[in-house]
């Protein structure tokens, strides 16, 4: 079974995860709005980052979320972007605890 969100927040901080497995993720908003992976953000054929979490406006932060489906959430920031999505399987990867950073640069 794929890992989902079971409980998502958002605060001017960043966007706070609980995971269907226990895991809890947090998410500072430049990292997570810098780490997003739209036309917008990421050149789609170089796969060039345009957008990085340094950046990004200081003190960005997410104020809304939409699920995508089974598998992604749209989110919607405070510097008015709208079109980021990421993938469950992405977020996830994305979490800057010790022990994803750890579990995921294995599968790098
Ligand atoms: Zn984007
Ligand atoms: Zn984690």
């Amino acid at each position: 079974m794929s890992l989902r969100p079971v409980k998502v927040e958002g605060s001017e901080e960043g966007l706070a995860i609980t995971w269907s497995d226990g895991h809890q993720s947090f998410y500072p908003g430049p990292y997570l709005r810098g780490s997003c992976r739209c036309a917008e953000c990421m050149d789609e054929w170089s796969s060039k980052r345009i957008v990085t979490p340094d950046l990004v406006e200081q003190g960005v932060y997410p104020v809304g979320g939409d699920v995508m489906g089974q598998y992604a959430i749209r989110l919607t920031w405070s510097d008015g972007h709208t079109t980021g999505i990421y993938s469950y399987d992405y977020l996830r990867s994305l979490c800057p605890c010790n022990q994803c950073q750890a579990e995921y640069a294995e599968h790098r």
